[in-house]
């Protein structure tokens, strides 16, 4: 819940498994109040939800046993705002384009994991995204997904090599790469200010 005093969003963080430390502090370093999330009622209240970079299968695996994946996808469908990084954005994913596993199918894209080929587990560049200004971001991408393809309504907010590596899509964002990774906190502004609401 925000608090009344200082306003602060009370973002949760899903920390079954993976990157969750990261964008704990990188969104304590916004201002808001970051909670990690690893069991069903700390889903509770929030004003929004990081999904972070790890493992996919594992993640899913996870939330079905933690009966998290029905409620999370139940809030949001209504409405809450969620930011998927990495394994996030396949989880937040329609379809798998090989393959099946657990998803919350929120977005309407298809996620090919491990996109960037297998030799090339991870690499580091920089990215044109308009939406956050005109500077580039550094993009670190770790045995990253892209968007295979993605539905009308979804706005590619950047791509690389002619691929979609983050979108939107009413209350969710998602990225293929790790933005709590470096220090450039735009894309985890912009989620805050998908919590705000239009001012
Ligand atoms: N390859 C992982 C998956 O498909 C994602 C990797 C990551 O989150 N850094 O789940």
């Amino acid at each position: 819940m925000t608090d009344p005093a200082t306003q602060a969003p009370t973002i949760g963080v899903l920390s079954l498994q993976g990157a969750f430390r990261e964008h704990i502090q990188a969104l304590e370093r916004l201002g808001a109040v970051a909670v990690d999330v690893r069991r069903r009622r700390q889903l509770e209240g929030l004003d929004g939800l990081v999904i972070p970079g790890g493992e996919s299968t594992t993640i899913g695996k996870l939330m079905v046993s933690y009966h998290m994946l029905d409620e999370v996808r139940r809030l949001g469908e209504e409405g809450l705002p969620i930011f998927g990084t990495c394994a996030g954005l396949v989880m937040l994913a329609q379809e798998v384009c090989e393959g099946d596993q657990p998803l919350l199918g929120l977005m309407d894209i298809c996620a090919r994991r491990n996109a960037f080929g297998r030799q090339v587990k991870s690499f580091e560049t920089g990215l044109d995204i308009p939406a956050i200004g005109a500077e580039p971001l550094h993009g670190v991408f770790i045995r990253a997904p892209w968007i295979e393809s993605a539905g009308s309504g979804v706005e590619v907010l950047a791509s690389h090599e002619g691929h979609g590596v983050a979108a939107r899509q009413g209350n969710l964002l998602v990225t293929a790469f790790h933005p709590e990774l470096t220090d450039d906190l735009r894309l985890h502004e912009l989620f805050l200010g998908m919590v705000r609401g239009p001012a």
